[in-house]
């Protein structure tokens, strides 16, 4: 393993997750928010800016790289960016994390492409709980999304924002889902990002508790070493008798700063180095700039990297009714 991006802590970046956008099709509660500026058209990064810069990064040592947003269907020309970003870095592992809602005809021609990992966000089995949380009558597109990619070979992982109150009295759906699908069926703890999404201590339904409950509903035993997605955050359990799985995703709970091999790039093109952190490395104009451009940006990553910090400490610091860091995880890529 390269170790260009080592950091202070012995952690070394592998894995750099890229919004393309900051622009959504959905408004979830706890994501978006209102009342707030998106990215000017100027200062997003156009395709061939992030090739360049992937390119530097599998140079630097990247392993991964997943595509987010915003939502990242919705920007123009996502679908053939995407299939040629895959052609381009064959030795890349690449993913999308997606609402699922503007996959349609698209499946087929990314897993010919070689687009083989999809990310799909549900929180919810219940069509106008659907609504609710995100704004639009979209469940029944979300669910034929997840089915075409299956039907397409992909490796499907479906994320739930776990919440109290929310999601929590629909536990028998998740795991009934899981059991019956060959999929991953992933909660993640509801983080305090952001601002004025509705975070609080007694809103987050606990990794803990969720497994807890779903052992009373299944027989689960801890996935085996090797197994897909087994190297991520999540503790991912096999359902005896079942045909996929159930995982937990606790960056709130049970932190996991320490294994943390990821890097993120902002569709303006700044470069963050922890999720808990605002501190941000601002890119775009360096690798705009005749005289500068990517031999400097390297430079910048570089010493990004060495710093990035151990965001727990932050979550530690969080003053009182305020999210860890101020911006919105639409504008991050969560
Ligand atoms: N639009 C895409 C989607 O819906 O998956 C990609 C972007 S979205 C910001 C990425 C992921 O972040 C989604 O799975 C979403 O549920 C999750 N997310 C957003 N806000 C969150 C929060 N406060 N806590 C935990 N997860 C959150």
């Amino acid at each position: 393993m390269h170790k260009c991006l080592e950091d202070e802590h012995g952690r070394i970046a592998s894995y750099m997750r890229i919004s393309v956008t900051d622009r959504c099709n959905l408004r979830c509660v706890y994501c978006a928010g209102e009342g707030f500026d998106f990215i000017p058209h100027p200062n997003i990064l156009r395709y061939e800016e992030i090739l360049d810069l992937i390119e530097l990064g599998v140079k630097l040592g990247m392993e991964k790289v997943r595509f987010t947003g915003g939502e990242p269907f919705v920007r123009k020309g996502f679908a053939d960016f995407l299939a040629k970003a895959s052609s381009r870095f064959p030795e890349l592992e690449m993913c999308v994390t997606t609402n699922g809602t503007l996959l349609g005809d698209h499946v087929k021609k990314l897993a010919a492409a070689g687009v083989q990992r999809m990310n799909i966000s549900l929180d919810t089995f219940d069509p106008a709980k659907f609504e609710e949380i995100t704004g639009h009558d979209l469940f029944h597109t979300v669910r034929a999304s997840i089915d075409r990619c299956l039907d397409a070979g992909m490796t499907v992982k479906v994320n739930a924002v776990a919440m109290k109150g929310v999601n929590d009295d629909e536990l028998p759906s998740f795991v009934e889902f899981a059991a019956t699908h060959a999929l991953d069926m992933r909660f993640i703890e509801f983080m305090p990002v952001g601002l004025d999404n509705g975070w609080r201590d007694d809103v987050v339904w606990k990794a803990e508790d969720i497994l807890t409950q779903a052992r009373e509903l299944a027989d689960l035993t801890p996935s085996v070493e090797g197994s897909i997605s087994r190297k991520g955050p999540a503790r991912m359990f096999d359902i005896v008798g079942g045909k996929g799985r159930l995982g937990l995703i606790s960056p709130y709970t049970n932190h996991f700063c320490a294994t943390c091999n990821r890097l993120r790039l902002t569709s303006d093109g700044n470069l963050r180095t922890c999720l808990f952190s605002d501190k941000v490395y601002r890119l775009r104009s360096v690798l705009r700039h005749a005289k500068l451009g990517l031999p400097v940006v390297e430079r910048i990553i570089r010493v990004a990297s060495k710093t990035k910090p151990l965001g727990y400490k932050l979550l530690e610091r969080k003053p009182e009714g305020q999210g860890v860091c101020q911006t919105r995880m639409a504008s991050i890529g969560g």
